[in-house]
């Protein structure tokens, strides 16, 4: 055996889909990967017939993929997970999410909030998400700590944050965040100024320029709600995705969550400047905020991926299930049953959401060379058979329940539908006594 065949680990007997362009699902597949990294994909007889004593995780009876990619939430508002519901964004927000924010958001509390979604990402077969919060170099920590791959920032805002009082001070801990994860194997630290209702226009500027001077992403929540559009076009003349794009704020590193009210001319414009949007169908019905026009912006060539957004207001980190309803609402709304088919879904949220992160040469295919971040589905339940098509029985018959095993960067981090890297009994215990004192 050549020293080139050495492998640390095997994933066999599953359907594999590289989800490469031009591939398909390759029955009794196998993956191998060394260091981390996919080193081969083939068929189980062969790959094991090379390699007789790696070691072996069973797969068959799954589909395997690459690890699906959440590209926009607050991790940590799990501990604030259905503590107002069925609210007006506005009366939502400012009399409950920020005040609770205010009162129990701090180091500890955001720790323990991203475990517990490190948890519940992992689960439902998420390898990547963003994070925009405040103390998120312990998100980041929290997230490497689980096994799981994050792109994390602190958040921007013009009033002071449950961490920082000024502006200043949010972007030093921005910078301390960068610094600390710099070339680090998961966690790609980013920048997150909120919204441009949030931030002034020279503030918003600085972040452009921080985001560029540190080569990192830029996060920021665009075109939520019309009342954020009217605002905007009443104070700026301009749209929300016309006025950042006259500040400099919008590049090809820039992640727009939401993008519900864009027109034409901004979606030419989100093409044009090559931003990444990530749709949060969800959290965008549940808030009544509207449904972005996600076909348009296909049609367009803007790049788009899949968020779950903060699960206050979701309630989940069940990013399946929100690829589920992204595929439906977008045939209800459009009256046009063939738009947002399957396949397409599930590219958003593999490939789409690596894009979008500027991670795709890292992740988002199980290419080979690619880091081994892969999700393996099977169900034992009825609704597992028949498989004719893997991409619809993904996304419309698959649960988070049928998520077998999660590697992140070759690690099993989730075996047999078990987490290897998270106690979940204890972490749920602690939240338990936490949301005592939330609950009052
Ligand atoms: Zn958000």
């Amino acid at each position: 055996m050549s020293e080139r065949t050495a492998w640390d680990l095997l994933v066999v007997g599953g359907t594999v889909w590289t989800l490469e362009p031009g591939s398909g699902p390759v029955p009794n597949g196998a993956v191998a990967i060394r260091d981390g990294r996919i080193a081969a994909v083939g068929p189980s007889e062969e790959l094991l017939d090379l390699t007789p004593s790696t070691e072996v995780l069973d797969a068959s009876g799954c589909l395997v993929l690459p690890g699906f990619v959440n590209t926009h939430a607050h991790l940590a508002m799990t501990l604030l997970r259905g503590l107002a519901d069925d609210l007006p964004l506005k009366t939502w927000l400012e009399e409950h999410i920020w005040p609770a924010e205010r009162q129990f958001m701090n180091r500890e509390t955001v720790r323990l909030g991203t475990r517990l979604a490190a948890a519940e990402l992992l689960l439902n077969g998420v390898t990547t998400t963003a994070d925009m919060y405040f103390f998120d170099d312990e998100v980041g920590d929290v997230l490497a700590e689980a096994g799981m791959r994050g792109v994390v920032a602190e958040s921007v805002i013009d009033f002071p944050t449950p961490r920082c009082e000024t502006v200043d001070e949010m972007i030093e801990k921005q910078r301390e965040l960068a610094a600390r994860f710099e070339n680090h194997p998961l966690i790609t630290p980013a920048i997150a100024p909120h919204a441009p209702y949030t931030v002034c226009a020279a503030n918003l500027v600085r972040e452009a320029d921080l985001a560029e001077e540190l080569d990192v992403p830029l996060h920021i929540h665009l075109s939520e709600t019309r009342w954020e559009v009217e605002k905007l076009l009443e104070e700026k003349g301009k749209s929300p995705v016309a006025y950042l794009a006259e500040l400099g704020v919008l590049s090809e590193r820039t992640v727009a969550a939401h993008c519900v009210h864009v027109s034409p001319e901004d979606i030419e414009i989100l093409a044009e400047l090559e931003v990444g949007v990530s749709h949060n169908p969800v959290s965008n019905l549940k808030l009544a905020s509207g449904v972005a026009p996600v076909p348009a912006m296909l049609a367009a060539g803007v790049k788009v991926s899949l968020g779950t957004d903060g699960p206050a207001s979701n309630n989940t980190l069940d990013l399946l299930r929100d690829a589920q309803i992204a595929a439906l609402l977008h045939k209800g709304v459009t009256g046009d049953p063939t738009v947002l088919p399957a396949r397409t879904v599930l590219e958003l949220m593999t490939a789409g959401g690596a894009r979008v992160l500027g991670l795709d040469d890292r992740i988002g295919t199980l290419a080979e060379g690619k880091e081994a971040d892969l999700v393996c589905l099977g169900a034992n339940g009825p609704a597992a058979v028949p498989v004719y098509d893997p991409a619809s029985h993904v996304v419309y018959a698959s649960r988070s329940s049928s998520v077998r095993h999660v590697l992140v960067r070759g690690r099993t981090v989730v075996r047999d539908g078990a987490l290897t890297t998270i106690d979940l009994d204890e972490v749920r215990a602690k939240v338990q006594e936490i949301a005592h004192r939330i609950a009052g």
